[in-house]
């Protein structure tokens, strides 16, 4: 099946230019060979107009938040992908900036031989702007594919306020989309010219990242403080983590939130790299628990359990990779506030203007946040878990980000720090889901609680006490408490 035309944006208003050279594709967010509406688009193009295909997969040095830790994890994806596509009769060319601003220029010299030039339409951090400004420069036509879900943001009418309007919403419309994947390798059985090699100049100017052997992300000038951690980003890794998570899936119901169980997927980084799919994930969950789509229920009042039709561990996994991921991307593709205080909604506004001036019986700056040194061993843990792997086990990430709004100045203050910690050090940071874990903690997707608190105002509350006395935090802290293997680091 062709790559649908709601997954198709149209960036600008030049031509398709058939006698051009090849068709060109830019992969910016979907950095992956398989499961890839984008790269699918590019390959339809290529077959129709007989041309080569031409890939660019690039990463700059001076984005915000740029670090060894990201630039490690795309240049794994790159190696993977380096190895697929050299079974197939294409160009990929990937790139690694050497030094600030050398890139600059890389995508037009491209673009300048291309019919068309096909990359992907995410919703959020700085990658939108690119793709407005590069729609502006280059003489031909700029497509960008949504390969983001399992819905297409096209199709959503606006961004919701809740989960549950969400889910609502998705068990409407969600069923005739799951019949609709991606073609797991588009590039198998496409007939495709060879690609030309690329113009001296441009590989004089711009070498292939993998033309010495495999850079390290420690010889560029990107944020040496927020080093490499101890996981392979790319492709072939995301696989295996999906297939270790499937074999365990029947504990994810149960103890998703236990700290020392720690049994989620870890899928998330190589869902913001864009290494693996969501449709990737769906359809390996599918066959896993021998779903079709006549298992959907009929009922669709937008409760968590019983829609899917499978089991309760896989359905509380796709209401978070569906559901609540969507959610966000959702937002962020109607919201281009959606890293604004003022995106929060009113009633969370009003609360937390009320308890401004609430006294705080202890504030930390972003120095005390960063280098854990509060008075709470277990926010403590978290923040130093978050530094040593890049990630904060998923229940634990609620507290700490809580916690932060309870110790800061003022709401305004807290958002500052929570956007900062989180994507500075987070290995799934810089994605739509950032900014609905980071507002969440405000009450974006929320409703009031109560009782009505100091500081928080009617804003949901969590204490650290509560959270040890439900779940099991022993082995957590040994491992990165106070005294744990990895204080002080
Ligand atoms: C303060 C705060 C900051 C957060 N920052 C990020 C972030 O930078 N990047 C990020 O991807 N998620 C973020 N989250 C959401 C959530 O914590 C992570 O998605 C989850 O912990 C990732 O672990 P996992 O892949 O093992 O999740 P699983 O439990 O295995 O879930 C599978 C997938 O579903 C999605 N998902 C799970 N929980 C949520 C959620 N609450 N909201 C949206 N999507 C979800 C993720 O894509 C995840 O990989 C944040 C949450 C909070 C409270």
């Amino acid at each position: 099946m062709a790559v649908p035309s709601t997954r198709v944006f149209l960036s600008n208003r030049q031509p398709v230019r058939p006698e051009q050279s090849y068709v060109l594709c830019w992969l910016l967010s979907s950095r992956r060979p398989t499961w890839n509406y984008t790269l699918q688009r590019a390959v339809e193009h290529a077959v129709l107009l007989r041309k080569p295909l031409v890939i660019l997969e690039a990463v700059e040095l001076d984005y915000p938040w740029a670090s060894q830790r990201t630039h490690q994890c795309i240049i794994d994806g790159m190696v993977d992908a380096s190895r697929h596509f050299s079974m197939y009769q294409v160009m990929y060319h990937p790139y690694v900036e050497p030094a600030p601003g050398e890139g600059r220029g890389l995508l037009e010299a491209l673009a300048a031989a291309a019919c068309l030039v096909v990359t992907d339409h995410f919703p959020c951090f700085f990658l939108p702007k690119i793709v407005a400004v590069a729609a502006a420069r280059i003489p031909c036509r700029l497509e960008a594919v949504d390969s983001n879900g399992l819905f297409p943001l096209a199709l959503t009418p606006s961004d919701f306020p809740t989960a549950y309007a969400f889910r609502r919403f998705l068990q409407k419309n969600l069923a005739e989309h799951l019949e609709q994947l991606p073609k797991e390798d588009p590039l198998r059985g496409a007939l495709l010219p060879p690609p030309p090699p690329l113009p001296a100049a441009v590989l004089r100017r711009w070498p292939s990242a993998l033309e010495a052997g495999i850079p390290k992300a420690a010889d560029f000038p990107v944020d040496r403080d927020v080093p490499v951690v101890d996981f392979s980003g790319g492709f072939v890794a995301g696989q295996k983590r999906l297939d270790g998570f499937l074999a365990r899936l029947d504990r994810y119901a149960e103890e998703r939130n236990d700290p020392d169980a720690d049994v989620a997927s870890g899928l998330s980084p190589y869902l913001h790299f864009g290494h693996v799919s969501v449709h990737a994930i769906f359809a390996a969950l599918a066959l896993q628990e021998g779903w079709s789509p006549e298992k959907l229920s009929k009922k669709k009042d937008g409760h968590r359990e019983g829609w899917w039709g499978m089991s309760a561990a896989a359905e509380g996994f796709l209401d978070e990779l569906v559901t609540w991921r969507e959610l966000g991307y959702t937002f962020c593709h109607h919201r281009p506030d959606y890293a604004s205080y003022s995106s929060l909604p009113d009633w969370a506004q009003q609360t937390l203007e009320k308890h401004r001036s609430d006294p705080r019986p202890v504030t930390y700056s972003r120095q005390q946040l960063e280098e854990a040194r509060t008075h709470d061993p277990l926010w403590n843990a978290a923040q130093r878990q978050l530094r040593q792997e890049g990630r904060i086990h998923n229940y634990l990430r609620m507290l700490w980000g809580k916690k932060i709004l309870q110790w800061s100045e003022s709401p305004q203050v807290a958002l500052e720090h929570l956007i900062q910690l989180n994507n500075r050090w987070a290995l799934d940071g810089r994605n739509p889901n950032s900014y609905s874990g980071i507002f969440w903690t405000l009450g974006r997707f929320d409703r009031a609680w109560g009782p009505e608190r100091p500081i928080f105002g009617t804003i949901r509350y969590m204490a650290s006490e509560n959270t040890a006395k439900k779940w099991s935090v022993g082995a957590y802290l040994q491992r990165f408490g106070d005294r744990g293997l990895f204080a002080g680091r």
